[in-house]
C-alpha cells in the first residue's frame, strides 16, 4: 500500500477513535443524516440546495465503498477505493454537483467514475448521467454496483475521458472528477450552449476547482474552491 493511503487510514482510525461505529443499515443512515446536517447543511459549508442535500441524505455512500473501510463511509473526509483511486469526501461531491445546478431534464457527463458514488447521487438529480472510467476494473465494479442499488439512468464508460464522449455529446453539463494539467478542449466542445462544467485543475497541491460557463463562442470561467484530487492519468493515443 501507499504512503499516504496508510496515513489516511491511520487517520481514520484516530478521528473514528471518538466516533461510534457505525455497522447496522439503521446506523448506517443515523450517520448519513448526521453527515448531511453537520458537513454539508451546516453554516460553516452552506450547500443550500434542497435537491442535492434531498439526494445526499439518500445515496448509500456506504455501498459504494470498500468492506474494510465501510465504517468510515460518512466521515468528512474522502477514502481509499483500491488501484491507488479515492472516493471524494462528501463536502467536495455535493458541492460541485451544487454548482453545476442539475435540473431534471439534464443529460450530464462525469469523467472519473471511481467508486461510482458521484454518478449515483447525480442520478437523482437529472434525467441521464453518462460516466467514463480509465480503469477497468473499476469501471466494472462501479457499473455492477450501480446496478445492484438500481440506479437504472446511468451509463459506465471503460475508457479515457479526456476525449469526452462522443457518441453521447453534447451534455447540460460535465463534472470531472480527477485532475487534468488544463481543461480538455474535448470536453468544452462537448458542451452545450448555456452548459456548465466543474473541474479541478492542475498539479497535485496546487489545484483549483473551476466553473465554467458556456455562453455561445464565449467560455466564462472563474476558480472556486482550492481541491486536492488524483490527476487525471493519460489514456494512450
Ligand atoms: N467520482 C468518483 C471519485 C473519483 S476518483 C467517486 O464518486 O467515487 C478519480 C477517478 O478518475 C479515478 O477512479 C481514476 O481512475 C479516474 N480517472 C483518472 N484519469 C482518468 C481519465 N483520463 N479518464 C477517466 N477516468 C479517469
Amino acid at each position: 500500500m501507499r504512503a499516504p493511503i496508510v496515513a489516511l487510514l491511520l487517520f481514520h482510525i484516530f478521528v473514528a477513535a471518538g466516533n461510534p461505529q457505525p455497522t447496522t443499515e439503521a446506523e448506517f443512515a443515523l450517520a448519513r443524516k448526521r453527515m448531511v446536517e453537520e458537513q454539508l447543511a451546516a453554516s460553516g459549508r452552506g450547500i443550500k440546495n434542497p435537491r442535492v442535500l434531498e439526494a445526499m441524505a439518500t445515496v448509500p455512500r456506504h455501498e459504494f465503498i470498500p468492506e474494510a473501510v465501510r465504517k468510515y463511509a460518512y466521515l468528512d473526509e474522502p477514502l481509499p477505493i483500491g488501484y491507488g483511486q479515492t472516493i471524494s469526501q462528501p463536502f467536495i461531491v455535493a458541492y460541485m454537483t451544487e454548482q453545476l445546478e442539475p435540473k431534471a431534464t439534464d443529460r450530464v457527463l462525469e469523467i472519473g467514475t471511481g467508486s461510482g458514488y458521484q454518478a449515483a447521487v447525480l442520478s437523482r438529480l437529472v434525467a441521464e448521467v453518462f460516466t467514463i472510467e480509465i480503469i477497468g476494473p473499476l469501471a466494472k465494479r462501479a457499473e455492477a454496483d450501480l446496478k445492484r442499488l438500481g440506479y437504472t439512468n446511468v451509463e459506465v464508460l471503460a475508457g479515457d475521458g479526456y476525449k469526452g464522449w462522443p457518441a453521447r455529446a453534447p451534455f447540460d453539463a460535465i463534472i470531472v472528477t480527477c485532475a487534468p494539467e488544463q481543461i480538455p478542449q474535448p470536453l468544452v466542445d462537448q458542451l452545450r450552449d448555456g452548459g456548465r462544467m466543474i473541474v479541478p485543475v492542475g498539479s497535485p497541491g496546487a489545484q483549483e476547482l473551476y466553473l465554467l460557463k458556456k455562453a455561445g463562442a464565449k467560455i466564462e470561467q472563474q476558480a472556486v474552491l482550492r481541491v486536492w484530487f488524483v490527476p487525471m492519468i493519460k489514456g494512450a493515443e
